[in-house]
């Protein structure tokens, strides 16, 4: 039995990882592991499928890796405010086409999925094309997929979820603005 156990942790294996939950902390995990996986010599790409008023600071510092790391954001124009649902849906679904390529690149050991919890909770992507695509990955590369509100289909096939609780926030109590370097 304990003999089954330690080979059991002997085994190597492309991870699904996601990252939910109201609490802060989804994307900085999952750039963590983008920094890690750069720092063993390895590849990466994030897609961001959210695209945010700001580029979050993670970006300019990571850029200093060069082809190592693939950054893809959704194209311009794109907030979450905008009645065009079409439009939406069509610039995710861009994403997700480029995702498909970063995923099926046995180069690259890890790629982030940033806020497509998001994207499939609004319907701009498809439970079953992210299935899917999770499933053409070669069996090494890890995915990590982050934001609130991960449809439980999600959960189930995933190989690690952790869900981030908001124990308290500082916009919420007192009324502290988004700075360089902590939200962004
Ligand atoms: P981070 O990018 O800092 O890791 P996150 O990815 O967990 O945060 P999102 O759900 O993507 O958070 O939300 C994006 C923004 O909302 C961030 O600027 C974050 O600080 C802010 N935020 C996250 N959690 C809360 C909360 N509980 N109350 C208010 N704002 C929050
Ligand atoms: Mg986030």
């Amino acid at each position: 039995m304990q003999q089954r156990r330690v080979e059991a942790r002997d085994l190597e294996k492309g991870l699904v990882l996601v990252f939910t939950g109201e609490g802060k902390g989804k994307t900085t995990a999952a750039l963590g592991l983008v920094l890690r996986t750069l720092g063993h010599g390895e590849r990466a790409a994030v897609v961001q499928f959210i695209k945010g008023g700001w580029q979050p600071g993670e970006a300019k510092a990571l850029a200093h890796f060069g082809e190592a790391l693939a950054w893809h954001a959704l194209g311009e124009g794109f907030t979450w405010e905008t009645q065009d649902r079409e439009r939406d849906r069509e610039l995710a679904q861009v994403a997700w086409q480029q995702s498909l390529t970063y995923l099926a690149d046995g180069h690259r050991k890890l790629v982030v999925l940033d806020e497509a919890n998001v994207a499939l909770k609004l319907g701009y992507l498809d439970l079953d094309q992210v299935l899917e695509g999770l499933d053409c990955r070669p069996p090494l590369t890890h995915v990590a997929l982050t934001g609130r509100g991960a449809p439980p289909e999600l959960l189930a096939r995933a190989d690690l979820v952790t869900e981030m609780r908001a124990v308290r926030h500082p916009f919420r109590e007192q009324g502290v603005k988004a700075q360089a370097g902590i939200e962004y």
